[in-house]
């Protein structure tokens, strides 16, 4: 038997998070709302209507396209693709064909700790469809996604395994949402995967024809999909001596594990492509580019590297990657403290545990301005370190400002000399036997009487003057 490759593809859609669709001003963000409220004449498809291209989302497809190192044309148009569907009621998706947007790049990504390339045939824009749900014999139209813009992007077939194309996928929705593109939420369907496989001999470089798997809609029916597909070539390579004789196009039973024959492909010449006659070609041009984004763009890799050098661990690299609320407050307090260590247990250890503790998201973070206040409250002395754990999580729960908190809960820190002193001559009077061990050389029995300072000043007393107010005394 001669040993296989597996030759895999992916085209990714993601849906950009614009505020309006892709050729019409109706809302983008349709989650949650009433079927069909979210939309007007222009994304229904009525005759006579004209589509205007939204800026925003060009701009959005532009900068994804530079983070992928494609290059963007300077002269590309839309299409019309034509096919008929329940969903599609133009009965032809706005798309782009033989001039997409953007073509020729590549993307990096590691697959445990190897760093491997990806090529990029193209990135291009299209409205996406309605969508549909079926009821037993009924089958319900919902409008509000139909012109969601999206981005498909189209790798070459570069990838080996399904463990590739995972780390790939996942390596492109962190790129996504670091040009702020998309929000890449794999449970809103905002990402979808359409993944191609054939087999080879390894050493030959020929294409065989491949088994093109629809609507993926999350990374583990991704992997889950392409083991399936692969193990069922190998099996019918041993069967027929060879690759599938045609292209297929094949579907994947999530709940049977599986995947289902849907038809053979269907090639260009079925969409009857032709350019959009409404919408003029988009012209740019390196000026327009260098407005767009005047600085190249910071992958998240290059990111991870920099936090790694910091000090932090994999996972903790990962969580500032993926969760820009969270990478912005570490970057702001560790801009304000140059403490990698103390930025780290401040945002990732003590912030994220309350916020997991309370059932909230990154969303229900405390503003950056909010998060300095405290550090600031921390280092001026006005409460204690351990004090403002106690803030942190009033301000996760209640929303409000640390100032607010400290005065509220009269938590300020007591550095007041007096105040203190009282307390000091309180712990000498209650201590003799700690007074007297310390006066025979015991130094550790100093700190029995800072501690009854702690208590009876509820934690609130200012632990330096106390030990050298406390020194004074004896
Ligand atoms: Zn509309």
């Amino acid at each position: 038997m001669p040993t296989l490759e597996a030759i895999i593809g992916l085209e990714v859609h993601a849906q950009m998070n614009t505020k309006t669709k892709m050729f019409c001003g109706c809302d983008n963000d349709a989650f949650g709302k009433e079927p069909n409220t979210t939309v007007c004449e222009i994304c229904m498809g009525h005759p006579g209507t004209l589509p205007v291209p939204n800026k925003e989302s060009i701009i959005k497809a532009v900068k994804m396209s530079l983070a992928l190192k494609c290059t963007v044309n300077k002269n590309s148009h839309f299409d019309r693709k034509h096919y008929f569907y329940p969903d599609l009621p133009s009965g032809f998706q706005i798309s782009q064909y033989d001039f997409p947007l953007a073509s020729k790049g590549k993307v990096h990504y590691d697959v445990a700790g190897k760093e491997m390339v990806c090529g990029i045939t193209r990135l291009h824009m299209e409205n996406d469809a309605g969508k549909l749900t079926h009821r037993g014999s009924v089958t319900l139209c919902d409008y509000n996604r139909a012109g969601t813009p999206l981005m498909e992007i189209v790798t070459e077939p570069d990838l080996r395994s399904a463990d590739e194309a995972v780390a790939f996928a996942e390596e492109l929705r962190r790129m996504l949402i670091a040009v702020n593109a998309s929000e890449a939420d794999m449970f809103k369907g905002m990402m979808r995967f359409d993944a191609s496989i054939s087999l080879r001999e390894k050493g030959t470089t020929k294409l065989n024809p491949r088994s093109e798997i629809k609507n993926l809609n999350s990374f583990k029916a991704l992997e889950r999909a392409l083991q399936y597909e692969e193990a069922r070539l190998r099996k019918s390579w041993d069967e027929t001596g060879g690759p599938l004789k045609r292209d297929i196009t094949v579907g994947w039973l999530d709940d049977d594990g599986k995947t289902r024959m849907l038809r053979e492909k269907e090639t260009a010449d079925d969409y009857r492509y032709f350019p959009e006659p409404d919408i003029p070609p988009l012209l740019i041009d390196e000026k327009m580019l260098l407005q767009i984004q005047p600085e190249p763009v910071v992958l998240p890799r290059e990111r991870k590297k920099h936090y790694l050098a910091m000090g932090l661990n994999d996972a903790e690299a990962a969580t500032l990657i993926d969760q820009p609320e969270m990478r912005a407050l570490f970057d702001a307090v560790y801009a304000k403290t140059d403490d990698a260590k103390r930025t780290s247990s401040l945002i990732l250890t003590q912030l994220m545990g309350f916020l997991n503790a309370h059932g909230k998201t990154a969303a229900d973070a405390p503003s950056v301005n909010a998060m300095l206040d405290l550090v600031i409250a921390i280092d001026d002395g006005t409460i204690s370190g351990n004090a403002g754990k106690t803030v942190l999580e009033k301000m996760v729960t209640t929303g409000k400002s640390p100032k607010d908190i400290i005065a509220a809960e009269g938590m300020g820190q007591i550095s007041d000399d007096s105040k203190i002193e009282a307390f000091v001559k309180e712990a000498i009077a209650k201590n003799p036997k700690a007074i007297e061990d310390y006066k025979s050389g015991k130094q550790a029995a100093l700190g029995a009487i800072v501690g009854y300072v702690m208590k009876q000043s509820k934690g609130q007393a200012n632990p330096g003057k106390v030990n050298e107010i406390l020194l004074k005394h004896l």
